[in-house]
């Protein structure tokens, strides 16, 4: 029987894999060395098969990139919620601290600015939490997909 083309395009898979049995790798081969077709064929297929790894590795690379992004970001978040707390509650306990005196010319001296400032702390801290649960929420729906 004469081995066509045909016959070894369709064992070139298998042959490219190392799937196929020894005499079928022979035949392969000895057609090969003399069918510059096939050779093409089978380069084409090396070719093919490196094209999808590269678009996993690409995936799976973008994945690490996103996740990374995510991880430094709701740290990034988290920092400024634990600072806003700090520093909100730092204000209240500032401004009981120092407390309203009167100055020897009849003033009344009172840290007003603390009160808005922790405020302003406070709702930056709320802010930052509303976005850390959202981006908590986000994750786990993708993680669900
Ligand atoms: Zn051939």
């Amino acid at each position: 029987m004469r081995i066509t083309c045909e016959i070894i395009k369709d064992l070139l898979p298998l042959y490219h894999d190392n799937v196929c049995s020894k005499d079928s790798c022979k035949l392969v081969e000895e057609h090969l060395s003399t069918c510059e077709k096939c050779r093409d064929e089978l380069k084409q297929i090396n070719i093919e098969i490196k094209t999808v790894k590269n678009t996993e590795d690409v995936k799976v690379m973008n994945n690490i990139a996103k996740k990374w992004k995510q991880d430094r970001l709701s740290s990034f978040f988290a920092g400024i919620l634990l600072f806003s707390i700090i520093a909100s509650a730092g204000c209240v306990v500032a401004y009981n601290r120092i407390g309203s005196y009167v100055t020897a010319e009849g003033f009344l001296v009172e840290p007003f600015a603390l009160i808005p400032l922790s405020y302003l702390f406070g709702l930056s801290a709320l802010s930052s939490g509303v976005i850390l649960g959202i981006m908590a929420i986000k994750r786990r729906m993708v993680n669900a997909k």
